[in-house]
Parts: C-alpha cells; sequence; structure tokens
C-alpha cells in the first residue's frame, strides 16, 4: 500500500483550489461538500497558502502546476495536483458518498479508470438506504454501549442491528419500525432472551427470474426458511440460499376438489408467526405481486398482530408481465385510457354488480383466475354490455420459456380458453379489450429482415 487512506476532517478549514478548469471546479466542489472553506486561487504565491489544510492544484500547465506546488510545499502545506502523481503529497481517491457511509477507492494512481469501474460496481452493490442505517446505529451507540458490558454480546448486538430485522426495516424505508425492533433487541438482550426475527412478503414476478427485484433477490440469499406459492417456478427457487429450508405451501386450483390437502391461509399464518418468533428470517414467496390477489394483506395483518417485524417487497404482477411479453400495451393513446385488474372468480370476490363499469369501451381488463371460468367472463360482459367483437388474448406461462398467446374475439373467449385449461396447462391471464388486438403484432419480428 503506498498511500495510506485517512478520512480527513476539514469542517471550517481553509483549502487553496489552484486552477480555473473543470477538474479544478471538480476538487473545489467535492472539498466544499466536506464542509471546507475553499479558495480559489488562480495563480498562487506562498502568502496565498497559509494557514490552509490542503491545497489541490489543477491550472493543466506542468509550469504553473509546479509553481504552485512549490508555493504550497514552502507554506508547509499538503499537495495535491490533478495528473501528476510526482508532485503529490496525498492523492484523492474516487468517492461513493450513500448519505453519509462514505468509500474511497485507490488503485494508488495506477488506473483512474479503474478506480471508477470500481467505484461504479459499489454504488450497484450499495442498497439506497445505507445511510439511514448508519443514522439508526449512529442513534443506538450510547445505549448499547451503557446496556451490553459484555464486548462480545454488544458484537452481537451490532452485527444483528446492522445485518438482521432492524437493517432490513431502514432498508425498506420504515425507520420506526426499525426503531422499534432495534429496542426489542436490546431489551431482549438484556434479558437474554434470544431475539425474533423477521418476515419479509415477497413479490416473485410473473415467472421469469430475471423480473425479480434486487430487493427480492438479496433476501432470497439471506432466508433461513422460504415459504412459497405453487406458482413459483424452480428457476426462483433457485436462485435462494443454498442452506435456506424450501417450504411450498400452495394451494392449487382443483385441489380441494381431487383431495389433495393443501395448507389453509390460516396455517400459513400461523406458520409465518411461529418461525419468526423462533428468530427465523423467512421469507414469504407469492407469485407476481403480493398485495394483487396473493392475500398478502392478511399475511401482513396476522404479523402485526403478533407483534412481530415484517416488510413487503412488490412484485411485477402478471398483468404487466404477461402484457410486456405479449406485446399488448395495457394503456393506449388511442385505444384504452383505463386498465383494471379483477378476478374472474366468483369465489376471490369478482363481483357482477362491477362488470357493466368494467365493460366500457376503451377500457382494458386484466382479468386474472379467468381462464376455467372463460364462459362465465364472456357472459358476464356480454350482459355488461360489452361487443361481442372486442378482442381478447389469453397469456398463459407469460414470460416462462413455455409462454403460449391466444388471441381472438370475446364472443370466442371460451373455446380460446379451453386449449389453455387442459390438465397440465400453467396459470393464465386474460387480457380483455382493444389493446388485445395488438398481441399479434408480438409474434411479427421487431426488426425488419435486411434484405
Ligand atoms: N399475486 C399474483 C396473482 C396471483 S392469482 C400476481 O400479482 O400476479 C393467480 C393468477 O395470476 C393466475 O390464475 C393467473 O391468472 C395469474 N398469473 C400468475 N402468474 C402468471 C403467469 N406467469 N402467466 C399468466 N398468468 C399468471
Amino acid at each position: 500500500m503506498r498511500h495510506l487512506p485517512l478520512f480527513f476532517d476539514l469542517a471550517g478549514r481553509k483549502v487553496v483550489v489552484v486552477g480555473e478548469g473543470t477538474a479544478a471546479d471538480r476538487r473545489a466542489e467535492t472539498v466544499r461538500s466536506a464542509g471546507a472553506q475553499v479558495s480559489r486561487i488562480a495563480g498562487a504565491t506562498v502568502a496565498d497558502f497559509r494557514g490552509a489544510a490542503a491545497a489541490f492544484v489543477a491550472t493543466g500547465t506542468l509550469e504553473s502546476d509546479t509553481a504552485a506546488q512549490r508555493a504550497a510545499k514552502a507554506a508547509g502545506v499538503p499537495v495535491n495536483v490533478a495528473d501528476r502523481p510526482a508532485l503529490c503529497d496525498f492523492i484523492l481517491p474516487a468517492i461513493v458518498d450513500r448519505d453519509g457511509v462514505v468509500v474511497a477507492i485507490s488503485t494508488g494512481g495506477a488506473s483512474p479508470t479503474l478506480a471508477s469501474v470500481l467505484r461504479s460496481r459499489i454504488e450497484a452493490a450499495l442498497p439506497e438506504r445505507i445511510g439511514a442505517l448508519a443514522k439508526l446505529a449512529r442513534t443506538f451507540r450510547a445505549q448499547a454501549d451503557a446496556l451490553i458490558p459484555d464486548p462480545a454480546r454488544r458484537r452481537g448486538f451490532w452485527r444483528r442491528l446492522v445485518e438482521g430485522p432492524a437493517a432490513r426495516l431502514v432498508l425498506a424505508g420504515d425507520e420506526a419500525g426499525a426503531r422499534r425492533v432495534a429496542l426489542g433487541e436490546l431489551d431482549a438482550i438484556r434479558c437474554r432472551l434470544a431475539p425474533v426475527g423477521i418476515a419479509h412478503i415477497v413479490g416473485a414476478g410473473p415467472g421469469d427470474p430475471d423480473l425479480l427485484t434486487l430487493r427480492a433477490a438479496q433476501l432470497l440469499q439471506e432466508a433461513d426458511a422460504i415459504l412459497h406459492d405453487e406458482l413459483v417456478p424452480a428457476a426462483i427457487l433457485g436462485r435462494a440460499r443454498r442452506d435456506a429450508e424450501l417450504i411450498p405451501v400452495g394451494k392449487r386450483a382443483g385441489w380441494k376438489e381431487r383431495g389433495v390437502p393443501g395448507w389453509a391461509q390460516a396455517d400459513i399464518e400461523a406458520e409465518l408467526v411461529r418461525r419468526v418468533r423462533a428468530g427465523q428470517t423467512v421469507v414469504r414467496l407469492k407469485a407476481g405481486d403480493p398485495f394483487i390477489f396473493g392475500r398478502g394483506g392478511e399475511e401482513v395483518e396476522a404479523l402485526r398482530a403478533a407483534g412481530l417485524p415484517v416488510s413487503v417487497v412488490p412484485g411485477v404482477t402478471a398483468a404487466l408481465g404477461c402484457a410486456a411479453s405479449a406485446g399488448i400495451p395495457l394503456t393506449h393513446r388511442r385505444l384504452a385510457s383505463a386498465v383494471t385488474f379483477v378476478t374472474g372468480h366468483r369465489a376471490d370476490g369478482s363481483r357482477d354488480e362491477a362488470w357493466p363499469a368494467l365493460a366500457a369501451h376503451g377500457h382494458t381488463l386484466a382479468i386474472y383466475m379467468g381462464a376455467t371460468e372463460a364462459a362465465s367472463v364472456r357472459d358476464r360482459l356480454l350482459d355488461a354490455g360489452a361487443a361481442p367483437t372486442t378482442p381478447v388474448a389469453i397469456v398463459e406461462n407469460g414470460t416462462r420459456p413455455d409462454e403460449r398467446v391466444s388471441t381472438g374475439r370475446l364472443s370466442d373467449l371460451a373455446r380460446l380458453a379451453a386449449t389453455h385449461t387442459r390438465g397440465d396447462a400453467g396459470p393464465s391471464l386474460l387480457i380483455v379489450g382493444e389493446v388485445a388486438a395488438l398481441a399479434a403484432a408480438a409474434d411479427q419480428p421487431l426488426l425488419a429482415e435486411v434484405s
């Protein structure tokens, strides 16, 4: 290591910046962001540097750079000269500043480009709210040191604070919840109890693993246990931490009728509560988005009622995933000014009196759980005044390798749906409205062939 990295408190101190170009501007700005009083000059005499904590030189010519560097040294001020490592007392690192959490990167002057590539990698890896996490730690500093005299247990507390449930809540934007959890953990440690874990109600998206959110992917790597729906494909479960316990808690249409025992919603909620109480980090992984026909709301209520920490991670819902991959814009300047996500399944809350408003022209419907109910969906829409010629599309296994799209007219919906409800059929979404006619365009090559 040629240079020792140090973080220098410049608040209120004089720092001289010599030069007029953009390199000098950038240095002045960086130094100012650390609270220094910047004295900006074009040429330099020894007197200009008196009392300064540091000097940055970037005049652009070797002659003026050298003159300024000599003057700074004569005044006893450490100096940095842009792009001239031989003239430098110290070098300026590439900096990542995430709200007070600062990472400095140096290649010892060998390659500023490499430093800046490393910087962007670190930028991408650091959670957006890492600064808020540092602030949370700061607010607990004195308390934790006073309350936990044993150093090993104190380290345990800090470790949990920055990696465990409280950290997860801060990173998800719930600072009040995080403080509550951290206080609970302090208490637990004081009373020598095991602290509780956390549940994350996570949307897995429509099936393509690349459509997981960054946060969902991170949480799959942190989970002790993953309670997942039947609809979540193996390709996504494959992204979980190797030793995470995978628990399928699916209920599938038709299972009950065939006497296959599935998990009742109340059992799932009880299992979440039990595991979080036991200190586990539990991911409840749901297809699409947990709050769109996902019963995520009930699980959040159950955990809150038990006084346990919970966070919700949104996912790409089936309507958005299917529309994108079938090439159907859900709204369109000329064709549709509204879109509604609705369930086709009466047992799941679809009310007949709601359909007339939905059947309006220029309104797109994304119908979940509708393929097996296609005849009834068609009748309800026609009764509500929809035209029999209204375009429809059925997207089965949207965004997955075995995606299959059928298109036609509303009057034909039941016949079209029949090919998507055979025994081994995947999940299907119905899209009804003028925009559904655009699905066919997805079959055309996007780029005209070059002749
Ligand atoms: N929470 C989920 C929906 C669960 S309800 C979400 O936000 O997407 C289950 C219904 O979602 C299925 O019956 C089907 O209509 C739809 N669905 C889920 N994944 C799908 C996919 N990959 N392709 C087509 N439809 C899908």
